[in-house]
């Protein structure tokens, strides 16, 4: 039986990723700082309880170096990050801590504890920022644009520099933005969704939102798990960006999420004037420039045809399902029903 150690093991991909690996006969370890997340993705997957739980935190060494010597692991996946972008521009310092000198930390303890154990990064479309509009491979270069992207920058190349000095084998997925219903309310396509069902069920009059014009390359977490565990599969370590290939902008996701809870929206005015009103007039959406960030990344979007060439994986869920998928969760949880994840 092969043993896997998950970091951030409560957030969404880790949630996703244990029941993949419980599914395919893993002894799963969960690793996390037992913060805010609590245990809820696992419970609505069914397998709270099936994971066996480690503290760690990326800030502490030691903490790291028993959950390593603990688990014992074949495989180690490393979701633990400070993942929240704008966030990152108020605690910058907090961010690099974990996202950057934490996978030094993880990396080193991985190199003295269990240097035959495979090891993925979670690295991010935003090490590419504002590189312009055309399709991201992995040799587009980076250009970051917020302190989460500059900490996750480090933390792409010590994963790449432990793989060439110190013979890890050792992987970057470079994800484009991947969405559920298990997605952390902070991000914008679980806010919308969330609150398109409660003002659907009457439970909330409006919801504010920041860059409508940001253009993203949404994806379906649920299959990118399977991605990251088959970059981990192969003979050699490399990395690979996990994408849909197609962009939207975040105004089409609003309009899809509210169409699927039965609330078709107009458009009316421009910046942060424009507002999204339902067939009675009511104003659903409106702008704050509360959710503006001081630097946005204009568009990304990705090319995942080596992943889908050497690993065998392609993105099936696309954006014109996405919203639907998150906002019936949404109504399921409203209304007390068992969600589909
Ligand atoms: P989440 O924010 O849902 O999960 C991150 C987890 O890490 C949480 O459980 C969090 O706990 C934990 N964590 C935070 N700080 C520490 C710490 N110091 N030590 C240990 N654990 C910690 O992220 P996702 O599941 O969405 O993403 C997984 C990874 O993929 C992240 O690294 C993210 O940056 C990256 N990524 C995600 C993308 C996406 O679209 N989802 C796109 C590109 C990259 P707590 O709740 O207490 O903070
Ligand atoms: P990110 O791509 O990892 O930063 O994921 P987010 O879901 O946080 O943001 C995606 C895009 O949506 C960014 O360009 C944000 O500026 C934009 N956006 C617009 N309104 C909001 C909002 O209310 N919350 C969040 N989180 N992002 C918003």
């Amino acid at each position: 039986m092969k043993k896997a150690l998950i970091t951030g093991y409560r957030g969404q991909d880790g949630a996703y990723l244990s029941r993949l690996l419980l599914e395919k006969g893993y002894e799963v370890y969960g690793a996390d700082r037992a913060g805010d997340a609590g245990l809820w993705r696992l419970r609505e997957l069914g397998i709270e309880g099936k994971v066996k739980d480690l503290p760690l935190d990326l800030l502490e060494q030691g903490s790291i170096m028993d959950a390593l010597e603990k688990a014992q692991p074949d495989e180690i996946y490393n979701f633990a990050a400070q993942s929240f972008v704008l966030m990152s521009f108020s605690q910058p310092v907090l961010t690099a801590e974990i996202n950057a000198v934490g996978v030094a930390r993880l990396l080193e303890a991985v190199r003295k504890t269990a240097p035959k154990a495979r090891f993925f990064q979670a690295s991010t479309a935003e090490l590419f920022g504002s590189t312009g509009s055309a399709q991201k491979n992995e040799t587009t270069d980076f250009y970051p644009k917020s302190p989460y992207a500059v900490s996750k920058l480090y933390a792409h190349w010590i994963t790449v520099n432990f793989r060439q000095a110190q013979g890890l084998y050792a992987c970057n997925g470079i994800l484009f933005n991947h969405e559920s219903p298990l997605r952390g309310e902070e991000f914008v396509t679980r806010k919308i969704a969330a609150a398109a069902a409660r003002i659907k069920k009457g439970l909330q009059e409006k919801v504010t939102v920041g860059n409508l014009d940001a253009l993203r390359d949404w994806g379906y977490a649920r299959e990118y798990v399977e991605g990251m565990w088959r970059m981990l599969q192969q003979e050699k370590p490399d990395d690979y960006i996990l994408a849909t290939g197609e962009v939207h902008p975040v105004r089409e996701f609003v309009g899809r999420a509210f169409e699927a809870a039965g609330l078709p929206l107009d458009w009316k005015g421009k910046g942060l004037d424009e507002k999204g009103c339902d067939a009675s007039g009511a104003v659903r959406v409106e702008v704050s420039k509360e959710f503006y960030r001081p630097a946005d990344v204009k568009e990304l979007v990705g090319d995942a045809s080596k992943a889908r060439r050497v690993l065998g994986w392609e993105a099936k869920t696309k954006f014109g399902e996405l919203a639907p998928i998150m906002v019936d969760a949404e109504m399921k949880r409203l209304e007390g029903a068992k969600v589909e994840l």
